[in-house]
């Protein structure tokens, strides 16, 4: 089955659940599928293919990020579209949802190369995105550099400027203070709410992945007192049940690139067998599976990464009373910052850190409370509530817009 066809059974979950239907959601608005040439150091000419696709835009211009990666296909940008939509409306901003990507490994590209591949994929696509139609950002393996460049490339072709096109940008290009640590202050802020609500206190906490996410979430818990007992990359898994001491770990990972050898914490076979009551799967999807599943123990899993949770094990964790903090109301935190930066282009003024960072605590928040209010309403899990609230968000939307009859807001 096709990450897409899981991302339909979810649908149809919530159809069921609310009892509506969601044939509107079906399918994506608009996809855009494109084959262009790319001139090599070397002169030779490759070809590459990428996509952009707009899920849907009942609340507003589609919003999500470019990813390079061998693996893109045209499912894939589909079903990461489609999540790009519910979560915008789980956090509320006014986005629908979007999602780009190409079909290369930039890892054997030079930077030369890596940049006419940025700059060629915007001239392809640049008719189906804008400002006020579908706004890119970084994902896998794209950063602010590359932003930059297709930002640079956007302007060119248009003849004006328009910082609003995309988000993740470099600072000195109109990008937000706060969005590259973003992801991790929004977990943050979602964990603390989730610990205060079951009065948990002293939690030890095991964090699978140890780059950007995972790495600065560590360090706002470690600088906040909490008790880290698990980091792992993909170099090993460290446990130390004294906690590990975060800013060594740190300083050891940006001089090695990796954690194996660290030695404030002993190796283990893996980060979900660790006796601790926080689970944060912050590396890559589809790692919580029918097969590991029933080694976690632990009081609640806090989803930075995207699909870490197959749906299998999502049920598994259901059954034996844990709870999941779902990928798309916790990793939230990022696109927040990024709408908070096309604000800041639109107006053309920016804010402090301070004025970000609040702005976020307080859309976290909400969502975080709105989400927990949904899935008592509906009796079920902290995912589902999150589906079941976005998913009306988005059929308000489409309701007043006339594209939706008989629905529940007619
Ligand atoms: P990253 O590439 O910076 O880091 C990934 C980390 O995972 C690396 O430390 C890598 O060594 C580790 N890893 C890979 N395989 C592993 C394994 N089998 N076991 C343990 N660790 C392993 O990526 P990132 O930006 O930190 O993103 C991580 C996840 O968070 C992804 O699913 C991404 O989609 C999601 N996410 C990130 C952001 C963001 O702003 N960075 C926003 C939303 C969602």
């Amino acid at each position: 089955m096709n990450v897409f066809e899981n991302a339909m059974k979810q649908l149809d979950n919530v159809a069921r659940i609310i009892n509506v239907d969601l044939s509107i959601l079906k399918q994506p608005e608009r996809i855009c599928e494109v084959y262009f040439p790319v001139e090599m150091d070397n002169k030779e000419i490759k070809y590459y293919k990428g996509y952009r696709v707009r899920y849907n835009t009942a609340r507003g211009p589609a919003k999500g990020g470019i990813r390079f990666h061998p693996n893109v296909n045209r499912e894939e940008v589909m079903a990461l579209a489609f999540w790009m939509t519910l979560k915008n409306a789980v956090v509320n901003i006014p986005y629908g949802g979007g999602k780009g990507g190409i079909v290369v490994n930039p890892k054997v590209l030079s930077e030369t190369e890596l940049e006419r591949l940025s700059r060629n994929y915007i001239r392809a696509i640049h008719d189906v995105i804008g400002a006020r139609i579908d706004i890119p950002a970084p994902d896998v393996y794209t950063n602010p550099k590359i932003m930059a460049w297709m930002l640079d490339e956007y302007e060119t072709i248009k003849g004006r400027h328009e910082k609003a096109l995309i988000t993740g940008k470099p600072i000195s290009l109109g990008g937000s203070l706060g969005r590259i640590y973003s992801t991790s202050l929004g977990a943050v802020i979602i964990t603390e709410q989730y610990l205060k609500k079951h009065n948990i206190s002293n939690p030890r906490i095991a964090i699978q992945g140890f780059g950007n996410a995972g790495l600065n979430y560590a360090k706002f818990m470690y600088e906040k007192g909490y008790s880290i007992v698990g980091i792992s990359d993909s170099s090993t898994n460290l446990y130390n049940p004294n906690g590990i001491n975060i800013e060594k770990a740190i300083a050891y990972k940006i001089k090695n690139k990796h954690l194996k050898g660290f030695d404030g914490a002993k190796e283990v076979e893996s980060i979900f067998t660790l006796n601790t009551d926080i689970i944060v799967p912050a590396a890559l999807e589809n790692q919580i599976t029918k097969e590991n599943v029933d080694d976690i123990n632990a009081h609640v899993v806090v989803e930075i990464a995207n699909g870490p949770t197959t749906p299998e094990a999502d049920n598994v964790l259901r059954e034996k009373g844990i709870d999941v903090i779902p990928d798309i109301l916790t990793n939230a935190g990022g696109v927040t910052v990024s709408y908070l930066e096309w604000v800041q282009n639109l107006q053309g003024y920016y804010w402090k850190e301070e004025e970000i960072n609040s702005r976020l605590k307080e859309i976290m928040i909400n969502a975080f409370n709105e989400v927990i209010k949904t899935s008592e309403e509906i009796n079920s899990t902290l995912r589902e509530g999150a589906f079941v609230l976005g998913i009306k968000r988005i059929l308000e939307a489409e309701t007043y817009r006339g594209r939706v009859r008989n629905g529940p807001y007619s």
